[in-house]
């Protein structure tokens, strides 16, 4: 069986479902690495810092402790304070790309990252997991899926927590977001020369586990 097995790909992609079902079917960590920099997003937010006035600032992250909690389902904790679902906001969608951009907030994220992943079997999820976070990963997976369907999931997810957004907006934030990632300088959005892709496009979740949870156990 593999043990570390890393998920990357765009926002909408579906890699949060698949990523949660597959590791509970492993019964193995999960752990949502979007999150954490949704959380640092929100710490920068909370105190009135953006972009680009917080870059080069490294001693604020000093000030951020982080800590997830998989059970019956994903948790964040900003300084002791539950932020789970706090990090969904718009706000945070429009603010988390442009932090994600900064060296100092990857350099110390990537530090949180390989600890969690790393101490005990794990389904991690994020944008560079199979080429900076986990390159030994035992398995590396890349999700697609065509931009307007990655933006009609998260809409469908945010509309089902009773939040009512824009298809429209959400459709420019995913097209954003997904321009920031995989232009930035550092650690851009990329598939791994190793990684396996998938188009989810017209796939269901299951299968999509189907596919990946065969390719775990050979
Ligand atoms: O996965 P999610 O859409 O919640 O991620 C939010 C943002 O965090 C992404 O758009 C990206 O800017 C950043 N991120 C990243 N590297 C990761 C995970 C997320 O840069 N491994």
């Amino acid at each position: 069986m593999k043990k570390h097995i890393a998920i990357d790909g765009p926002a909408g992609a579906g890699k949060s479902t698949v990523a949660q079902k597959l590791a509970r079917r492993l019964n193995y960590l999960y752990l949502d690495t979007g999150a954490l920099y949704r959380a640092v997003a929100l710490y920068f937010w909370q105190n009135h810092l953006q972009p680009p006035e917080i870059e080069g600032l490294p001693f604020l992250l000093s000030n951020i402790k982080l800590e997830v909690s998989w059970e019956e389902k994903f948790r964040i904790f900003l300084n002791g304070r539950e932020v789970t679902e706090d990090i969904r906001q718009p706000e945070i969608d429009a603010l988390v790309s442009p932090v994600a951009k900064i060296k100092e907030v990857r350099d110390y994220l990537r530090a949180v990252q390989r600890e969690i992943a790393l101490s005990r079997p794990s389904v991690t999820e994020g944008r560079d997991i199979g080429t900076v976070i986990l390159p030994d990963a035992d398995l590396k997976i890349f999700l697609t899926a065509r931009p307007e369907i990655r933006a009609y999931r998260r809409w469908r997810e945010r509309k089902d927590k009773g939040n009512n957004i824009d298809y429209k907006l959400v459709l420019k934030n995913v097209l954003m977001r997904d321009f920031i990632d995989s232009t930035r300088d550092n650690a851009p959005l990329r598939k791994a020369e190793d990684a396996i892709e998938i188009d989810t496009s017209c796939l269901s979740i299951d299968e999509v586990v189907e596919k990946i949870y065969e390719l775990v156990k050979n």
